[in-house]
């Protein structure tokens, strides 16, 4: 046959709540032969649901390279295969590049099927005004390398996306409010998508004192998002002078450029401060 008009379907699934999956998703899931799952257990709530009724073959971290060697010769023999992780989307804090490079290496088309994923649902809704975002997911377990990383996240231009489990959650805060810039905001979104959704917004600083203040703070599934810091350079008392005088009478990106221009100051830090302003 020809390989080519195979391919592996990577399907994003709900987070939490089971409505949200995309009409081709179903379409997808219903119309596969065999579907690469972490964990089976779980994804039978979602088929039951859905009325997806097709072989499901397990594909986790520990068997990753196996199954996937099963799954390539599932697309030789012409049967129609999906990829699905537990919840959101495969490869992201989850299983599945191993697959998709499989798949690819042996001549099929890899074909993404997008959906939810916990990040940017957090963050469509932190309501943070950082222009730019850096995924790190799941910071390291033990206290000295989770310091560390940290520590070398904190000139990072960019709001800072975490997941966390409920178990750690309150010493990863601690550590963030420790050692990152007090100035930062955090976002805390819990359980999204599901009954007991929170999404509180607050001072870095406040962070461990939130999560203290009730016993349900720290329950569920977490995404964490931590502002960008504050401007660090090139901002003297002239510069932000001339910047508020262009914001007055231009929009946030004209008004940084123009500024840089102006003054010889570096644009993206003038824009995260132009932003600022705006928002008072
Ligand atoms: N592949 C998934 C995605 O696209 O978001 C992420 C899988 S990762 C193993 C699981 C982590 O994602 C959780 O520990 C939590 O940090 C975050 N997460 C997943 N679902 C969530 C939800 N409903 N609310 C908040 N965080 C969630």
């Amino acid at each position: 046959m020809d390989e080519s008009q195979n391919a592996l379907y990577v399907v994003a699934t709900p987070i939490g709540n089971l409505g949200d999956i995309t009409l081709r998703a179903l379409e997808t899931l219903r119309g596969a032969d065999m579907i690469a799952c972490e964990d089976t257990r779980h994804a039978q709530a979602l088929f039951a649901h859905h009325g997806i009724d097709a072989q499901a073959m397990p594909l986790h971290e520990h068997n990753e390279a196996a199954a996937s060697v099963r799954l390539v010769e599932a697309l030789r023999a012409g049967r129609r295969v999906a990829l699905i992780s537990d919840a959101g989307t495969p490869g992201i804090s989850d299983p599945g590049a191993r697959a998709c490079a499989a798949a690819r290496a042996a001549g099929f088309r890899v074909v993404p099927l997008p959906g939810p994923n916990a990040a940017i649902t957090a963050l469509s809704a932190a309501g943070l005004p950082d222009a730019h975002f850096l995924f790190i997911g799941f910071l390291p377990p033990k206290p000295t390398a989770r310091r560390h990383e940290i520590e070398s996240l904190k000139g990072v231009p960019a709001a800072l996306v975490f997941y966390e489990a409920p178990h750690r959650i309150e010493e990863t805060v601690a550590d963030l409010a420790a050692l990152l810039e007090p100035e930062r905001t955090l976002a805390v979104a819990r359980e999204l998508t599901k009954l007991f959704e929170q999404i509180a917004v607050m001072p870095l600083a406040d962070g461990p004192a939130w999560l203290a203040a009730d016993d349900n703070h720290r329950r569920g599934e977490f995404v964490l998002v931590v502002s960008s810091p504050p401007p660090r350079v090139g901002i003297d008392a002239e510069t932000e002078r001339v910047l508020k005088v262009l914001l007055d009478e231009l929009p946030v990106k004209q008004a940084a450029k123009l500024a840089a221009t102006i003054t010889g100051s570096a644009k993206n830090a003038l824009y995260e401060r132009a932003l600022q302003l705006k928002d008072g």
